[in-house]
């Protein structure tokens, strides 16, 4: 789940940021939201399960919910608030098809073959939290292009996670990510961030995968060993991606439509948004959401390149 521009925590206020207000988790913390990790990551296999023509989005739903309760533990997006005052989050994991960015309601809607669908993930377990999210395009047409618009929204989100090392500061991860996107032909989407992630699924500080005005002036910060970071990048097809003199992006905008929670670009936009919750360690960056699959024959302390594209 992303985290809106409404929900700023109240942190870092200045140039010279001050970690006090992001928290750094020792190596027991670290593990803990691993292993918060390791259900949403089994969730969202569940998930991809039932994705097919014709599957309902509540099918995806109802395969999240029975994943994450059956390993103990409890989905954190169910309930979860409306920063915009309305009704809360009414389901386990976000489900947003095609032009939806971020924050799609699970129901009725029947999934259509070629259609991209993101699925986005968050539990709680033994009191730490993990968020992730995948894209999946509905099997059943071909579309090379829409398959390489994943791919590279993958590269872009490992692109980021690369370069989480200790000292670095966050606008320099945002930078590598807008310029892959970029470079990619893609446009981004503003206004929905990652986030710290522990014992809330939405923690200080945001973490926003372009660099803005406002990011440089304020809210940048460093990268320390033991703060554990949600990065999703969101990526536009084909959109018009253009990173001015400053090096910050002008990017589109997209609000939370009628139903209160479903962030939508126009018909026709076709949006993807993948997401890792990621530790940063003294030897680097720590991907805590990696599936099953990726796990294996993979060093989860160095560089994920070449083990991530599927997540
Ligand atoms: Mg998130």
């Amino acid at each position: 789940m992303s985290q809106s521009v409404a929900e700023r925590p109240a942190v870092v206020s200045v140039r010279e940021e001050r970690h006090g207000a992001i928290a750094l988790r020792t190596a027991d913390e670290i593990a803990a939201i691993e292993r918060a990790g390791a259900v949403v990551a089994a969730a969202l296999e569940a998930a991809q399960g039932v994705i097919r023509a014709g599957a309902s989005t509540s099918e995806i739903d109802r395969a999240v919910r029975a994943s994450i309760a059956g390993q103990g533990a409890e989905p954190s997006f169910l309930g979860y608030p409306n920063p915009n005052g309305g009704a809360a989050f009414p389901a386990a994991c976000c489900v947003s098809v095609d032009n939806e960015v971020v924050h799609g309601i699970p129901g009725a809607r029947t999934l259509r073959a070629g259609e991209l669908v993101k699925i986005d993930v968050g539990a709680r377990l033994d009191g730490w939290c993990a968020d992730a999210a995948v894209a999946v395009v509905v099997p059943g047409a071909v579309d090379s292009a829409l398959d390489a618009f994943v791919a590279d929204s993958w590269e872009t989100l490992h692109a980021g996670i690369a370069a989480m090392q200790p000292g670095a500061r966050w606008s320099d991860i945002a930078d590598r990510m807008q310029r892959l996107a970029v470079a990619r032909g893609h446009g981004m989407v503003d206004g929905w961030h990652g986030h710290g992630v522990g014992r809330q699924v939405h923690e200080a500080p945001q973490a926003p995968s372009l660099v803005s005005h406002g990011l440089r002036a304020e809210r940048d910060f460093t990268l320390l060993p033991g703060m554990v970071l949600a990065v999703e990048p969101i990526l536009v097809l084909g959109g018009r991606g253009t990173i001015d003199a400053d090096g910050c992006m002008q990017a589109q905008t997209a609000a939370a439509g009628a139903d209160g929670w479903t962030v939508a670009l126009p018909e026709g936009s076709v949006v993807c948004h993948v997401e890792h919750t990621v530790a940063v360690t003294r030897s680097g960056p720590r991907i805590l959401t990696r599936r099953p699959a990726n796990r294996a024959g993979c060093d989860s302390n160095t560089n994920h390149g070449g083990c991530g594209l599927t997540g």
